[in-house]
C-alpha cells in the first residue's frame, strides 16, 4: 500500500489568521495545505462554515488598509470570475467582511497554498508525523500544524430559543436579517458588545424598530459603537433586562418575547416580535482537539511561550481568536497569523525541514 504522503505543514481554519498564515508560509515555500471548512448546514447552525466569523459581519470599518471607496473594479480584478460571483456587489462603502476574506483567501491561493472545503475532526498530537482526519476521506499527516479555528458564536441555552431556531431565532443578523419575515418588524437583539450594536445598526435598516436587551446598566461596545446605538432612532435599548423565553408558534415561528428584570427579581414584560438575534459572545472551536493541546479555563487555546505562538505540544502552533480571548479582532487574528507561520518556518528549519 502506497504511504500517505506527509505534508510540511497544514493549517486548520480559514479567518483572518488562517489565510495570513498560509500567505506567509506559501511566500516561504512551505507548500501550506489549508482546511478550509465544510460547507454544510451542520457549520451553518454553528457559525464554523469557510471564511470564519468576518464572513458574517457587514462593513469592516477598521481593518487598516481599507478606508471608504468604490472597491468594485479592484475585487473584479483580483478574484477570479467564479468567486466573486458568489458574492453580492460591491456597495460603495468601506469593505465588507466577506469581501477581505475572499481577498485574502486569494492571496494565499495566489502564492500556491492548496485549499480543502472540509473540516478536521479529529487530530493526533501525541505521535509524529501529526495524524488529522478529515469528514471526508483518509487520515492526512503534517510535520507541523497551526490552528486558526476560531471561535463560534453562544446562545442563551433556552428551549424556547432552540425551539425557534431558524424560525426566528438567529446568531448572525447579517446571514439572516434581510429575510422577508423580519422586514419592516419589531426585532430584539441581545447582548451589550460591539457585535451586539452592530447587529441592532444592521437590523434597523429593514426592522420597523431594534429592541437591544442588555442585562447590565451599560454597554460593553466601545465608545463609537455604543454612541450609534443611543442616536440611532429606530433602537430602543432595555439595561437590566435578559430574554426569559422565545414566544411563538409552530405556524408563525417567532411571535414575541418574555423579559425579566436583572434587578427587579420578578419584573417581566413582554414585546410582540418577529424575530431575536443572539450577540453574547463566542466560544473558541477548540472541541475537535480533545484535550490534545493545553486549553484555558474558558477552553482557549494557551500560548506557552511570551509573545510566541507555541502550544503545549512542540510542532503545533496557534493563531487568531481560538487562542486569543483579549483583542479579538480580525486584525490581530491576521497578525498573530503571520506570527504562527514565521514560528512554524523556523520550527521546521531547526527540525531540517526547509
Ligand atoms: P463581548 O464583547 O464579549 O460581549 C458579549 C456581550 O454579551 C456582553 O455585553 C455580555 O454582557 C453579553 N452576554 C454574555 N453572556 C450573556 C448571557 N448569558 N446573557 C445575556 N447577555 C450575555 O462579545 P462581542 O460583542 O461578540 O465582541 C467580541 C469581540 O469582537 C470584542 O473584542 C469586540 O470589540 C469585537 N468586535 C468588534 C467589532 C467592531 O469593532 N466593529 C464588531 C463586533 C465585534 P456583559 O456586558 O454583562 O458581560
Amino acid at each position: 500500500m502506497a504511504t500517505p504522503p506527509i505534508e510540511n505543514l497544514i493549517i486548520i481554519g480559514s479567518g483572518p489568521a488562517g489565510w495570513s498564515a498560509a500567505t506567509y508560509a506559501a511566500r516561504a515555500q512551505l507548500e501550506p495545505l489549508v482546511y478550509e471548512g465544510a460547507i454544510s448546514e451542520k457549520n451553518r447552525m454553528a457559525g464554523t462554515l469557510p471564511l470564519g466569523q468576518l464572513a458574517l459581519t457587514s462593513e469592516v470599518e477598521n481593518y487598516a488598509g481599507f478606508p471608504h471607496g468604490d472597491l468594485g473594479a479592484f475585487l473584479d480584478s483580483a478574484l477570479p470570475p467564479e468567486r466573486r460571483q458568489m458574492m453580492a456587489p460591491h456597495a460603495g462603502e468601506g469593505v465588507t467582511g466577506p469581501e477581505l476574506m475572499e481577498l485574502m483567501r486569494q492571496q494565499a491561493v495566489n502564492f500556491g497554498t492548496r485549499v480543502v472545503t472540509d473540516d478536521i475532526l479529529k487530530v493526533d498530537f501525541s505521535k509524529r508525523p501529526f495524524q488529522l482526519q478529515p469528514a471526508d476521506g483518509a487520515p492526512i499527516f503534517a510535520r507541523c500544524v497551526i490552528v486558526a479555528t476560531g471561535a463560534s458564536a453562544n446562545w442563551l441555552g433556552l428551549p424556547s430559543e432552540e425551539r425557534f431556531k431558524n424560525r426566528g431565532v438567529s446568531a448572525c443578523a447579517v446571514c439572516d436579517g434581510a429575510l422577508p419575515r423580519f422586514r419592516n418588524r419589531e426585532l430584539v437583539v441581545v447582548g451589550g458588545g460591539d457585535s451586539a450594536v452592530e447587529e441592532a445598526t444592521y437590523l434597523a435598516k429593514f426592522a420597523s424598530r431594534v429592541h437591544l436587551v442588555h442585562r447590565r446598566d451599560a454597554l460593553r461596545a466601545s465608545k463609537i459603537m455604543a454612541q450609534r446605538a443611543h442616536d440611532d432612532p429606530k433602537i430602543t435599548i432595555h439595561f437590566d433586562t435578559a430574554l426569559a423565553e422565545v414566544l411563538g408558534d409552530d405556524k408563525a415561528g417567532v411571535t414575541g418575547v418574555r423579559l425579566e428584570s436583572t434587578t427587579d427579581k420578578g419584573k417581566e414584560s413582554k414585546l410582540d416580535v418577529a424575530g431575536v438575534f443572539l450577540a453574547i459572545g463566542h466560544t473558541p472551536n477548540t472541541a475537535f482537539l480533545d484535550g490534545q493541546l493545553e486549553l484555558t479555563p474558558k477552553k482557549y487555546i494557551v500560548w506557552k511561550k511570551h509573545f510566541r505562538t507555541d502550544t503545549s505540544v512542540e510542532g503545533v502552533f496557534a493563531a487568531g481568536d481560538v487562542a486569543d480571548d483579549h483583542y479579538r479582532q480580525a486584525i490581530s487574528a491576521a497578525g498573530t497569523g503571520c506570527m504562527a507561520a514565521l514560528d512554524a518556518e523556523r520550527w521546521l528549519a531547526s527540525q531540517g525541514h526547509h
